[in-house]
């Protein structure tokens, strides 16, 4: 996780089986072929961490898991561990998604724990934040996120690789994305509760958009203030159009760096 470039990060959810891996070798040879300026990462299912993780070192792409608990062994069925993804190859684990925090009733105290185990096993935490529509629409985004953040944040961060995820519950999988305005807003508040809570180390640290980002929208997205990159669901699945949201991110980088 190079904190000065962009950082754009495939969430595959319950998807990849039979045509996945032919799809992940596309992105791999790829980024062989034309090795990119962003920091790139899958998070497959978990089936498919290790063999990933074996055909994405040459390319440069980390593997992440899709969540992890908090616990690092026991009679926990059907749960994977913090560590077991390390073992298993790992750098990332994404908790507080939320579609976790819907389906399986994952509060910020349980987030909280789950970034912490990340720390413990050596992996970098992406821990995800954001409204509902119906928080969105009663004015409430920016102080659900912020107490969300103030929620999942523990000490054990201070210091260490993690990045954050603004991830609107309304955009995700739905073709529907916040202004950029709004994406500004949030990413600006974000980062005021982020300091808030862990001092100035976390004045550097990546905040990912997520959220119906695609080839189209990807470049104006990933060029707003605080936007250090993206988590991407849907689009993430086809080689060909991850790799033109990489190459979105290359070009906002390129415009920052005109800029600045
Ligand atoms: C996600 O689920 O993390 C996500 C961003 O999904 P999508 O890009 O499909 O909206």
């Amino acid at each position: 996780m190079k904190q000065s470039v962009k950082m754009i990060v495939g969430n595959w959810k319950m998807n990849g089986e039979s045509t996945g891996a032919k799809e992940f070798e596309r992105l791999a040879a790829r980024l062989i072929e034309d090795p990119c300026r962003v920091d790139v990462a899958i998070c497959p299912p978990a089936t498919l961490v290790e063999r990933f993780a074996r055909m994405g070192g040459p390319a440069g792409i980390g593997i992440g898991g899709q969540d992890c608990h908090p616990e690092p062994r026991g009679a926990y069925t059907g749960s994977i561990s913090a560590e077991l993804l390390f073992e298993a190859g790992c750098a990332f684990v994404i908790v507080g998604h939320s579609e976790r925090r819907q389906l399986c009733a994952e509060t910020d105290a349980i987030v909280s724990a789950k970034a912490d185990a990340a720390i413990r096993a050596g992996l970098a935490p992406i821990i995800c934040v954001g409204e509902t529509l119906a928080e969105r629409e009663a004015g409430e985004a920016v102080a659900v996120v912020r107490q969300q953040i103030l929620g999942s944040l523990s000490d054990r961060l201070a210091g260490r690789e993690w990045a954050l995820a603004y991830e609107p519950v309304w955009a995700i999988g739905t073709g529907r994305t916040p202004t950029l305005e709004q994406v500004a807003e949030i990413h600006a508040a974000a980062r005021e509760a982020m300091t808030e809570r862990l001092g100035d180390c976390a004045r550097h640290t990546p905040i990912l958009y997520g959220g119906s980002v695609n080839v189209d929208n990807a470049r104006e997205i990933l060029a707003v203030e605080n936007v250090g990159g993206a988590l991407v669901g849907g689009a993430s699945l086809k080689a060909e159009d991850f790799i033109a949201i990489i190459h979105a991110a290359e070009l906002a980088l390129v415009a920052a760096g005109a800029q600045g």
